[in-house]
């Protein structure tokens, strides 16, 4: 493993903490922001444009990226969450390890261009096509890691517990065959998937129990109580109320919707990642603002599966934290997936700017800072802003591009996110090391062949 390098950064506007500043420079060591100071520094490296933090993205499964667009022709109304799903679960039923690499490296490079600089990964494909083990359970696993290590970003692996097809039990389908682990197995993949991030860098673990239909409270408690002996902070994520069938089936067999049921039955705290609480009442809003717990929201994916509309903003008025993934990969972009979000709060109410409030006016600088800063939480990361003591995970956004449109640095994060059409992330560090440099990434060419080729052999499967 390499160390991160060390060198000095000037900006001449970086938004540090709530605040543009002009004319510092980040002194960066070992990945890590060391100091702030005003002015330039003598050889210091100057940054082309403003520098922002870096979006963490709270919610991937790395192999739908391969049939992102593959999923969209209708029949006559009849196609939803449950549709998509069958694609899905038919596309996976080919995918090797190696294919597993190349999928996800594309598409964290895509994630990097985009200015996400670390990922959670909802890791749930662990078995070979036949659905029996890898002789090294860890297997696939390794492969996400290595396509994060291959494209430079941070990865925070969440192996995914998966053991039924719905309450009741239900007995697993054959298209869930590779998902499936008993708990003991389970908690072996996380031990092992722990080892191995000990030995790359800028990566952690967590687990990510599927989602209520998919677990029991045992099981539950089982694998909550292995990942914290392993670390008490280690993030645990699971879906938890995405679709209505959901909430009805969870209410048929517990009398309780999902979120209720998870707060009144396990110690649910700042460490938890709730993605898509899409469907709660206002009684579950203020629960999960209370106990810390983060909302991960992936608002193209919720409208593209036709899943519904989080209440945003009475969530932030709650205190609530949130952060946001891209989940299906339908979209690969931090500032869709904000505007998004903004958006269908505005269809609902029928206002503009809902999603500002009385300290932040800028409705873009309040949501780039209230997700970036979510999302660390959600990762367990020392990212999320910059500050002396942060990891070192920039963007450098493009001077030209943002000039067009931006009257100033109280509208830049309003312009970057709302009225850029095209990207405007020019460069990216991650970890105190550029990997995007002038909209480019240096393995870009070879990972798209890969990519095209892996696609073409396994739409030939299908
Ligand atoms: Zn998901």
């Amino acid at each position: 493993m390499t160390q991160p390098c060390s060198h000095a950064l000037f900006a001449r506007d970086v938004l540090i903490g709530t605040r543009w500043h002009q004319n510092q420079t980040l002194m960066i060591e070992n990945g890590v922001i060391a100091e702030i100071i005003a002015g330039k520094v003598d050889h210091a490296e100057e940054a082309q444009g403003p520098v922002i933090p870096g979006m963490v993205n709270c919610h991937s499964h790395a192999f739908q990226r391969g049939f992102a667009g593959f999923s969209e022709q209708g029949s006559e109304g009849q196609d939803s969450f449950w549709t998509w799903r069958k694609i899905m679960y038919k596309f996976v039923d080919h995918i090797s390890p190696e294919q597993a690499r190349v999928i996800a490296r594309q598409l964290y490079i895509e994630m990097l261009k985009a200015g996400y600089t670390r990922v959670a990964e909802f890791h749930y494909l662990h078995h070979d096509p036949e659905g029996n083990c890898y002789p090294q359970l860890s297997t696939m696993a390794r492969a996400i890691f290595q396509a994060a290590g291959d494209a430079g970003i941070g990865i925070t692996l969440l192996p995914v517990l998966y053991r039924f097809s719905g309450f009741g039990p239900l007995p697993p389908t054959h298209g869930q065959r590779r998902f499936i682990n008993s708990v003991e197995q389970f908690n072996q993949l996380v031990s092992d998937c722990f080892d191995y991030a000990k030995s790359i860098e800028n990566a952690n673990v967590g687990i990510a129990p599927h989602s209520l239909r998919a677990v029991d409270l045992e099981s539950l408690h089982d694998v909550v109580n292995h990942v914290k002996r392993l670390d008490a902070q280690a993030p645990i994520h699971i879906h938890i109320a995405e679709q209505m069938q959901e909430v009805d089936d969870c209410l048929a067999h517990y009398q309780k919707r999902p979120v209720q049921w998870l707060l009144d039955n396990i110690d649910v705290d700042k460490h938890w990642c709730l993605i898509h609480a899409t469907h709660i009442d206002e009684q579950e809003l203020k629960g999960i603002a209370k106990c810390g717990a983060i909302a991960g929201i992936c608002p193209t994916t919720e409208a593209n599966l036709g899943d519904g509309i989080f209440p945003t903003a009475d969530f932030l008025q709650a205190g609530g934290q949130l952060a946001i993934g891209s989940d299906s990969h339908i979209s690969v972009s931090a500032t869709e997936e904000l505007k998004l979000l903004e958006y269908a709060q505005r269809l609902q109410k029928q206002q503009r700017a809902v999603l500002a409030n009385a300290q932040t006016a800028s409705v873009g600088l309040n949501l780039w800072q209230h997700s970036s800063q979510g999302g660390a939480l959600a990762t367990s990361s020392n990212t999320g802003e910059i500050a002396v003591g942060r990891q070192a995970d920039l963007l450098v956004l493009d001077q030209d591009k943002m000039r067009l449109y931006a009257g100033g640095a109280d509208y830049r994060m309003d312009s970057f996110i709302f009225a850029n059409a095209s990207n405007a992330v020019r460069d990216v560090m991650v970890n105190g090391r550029w990997v995007i440099h002038e909209y480019q990434h240096r393995e870009q060419q070879q990972s798209a062949d890969d990519f095209a080729r892996v696609l073409a052999h396994l739409s030939s499967e299908n």
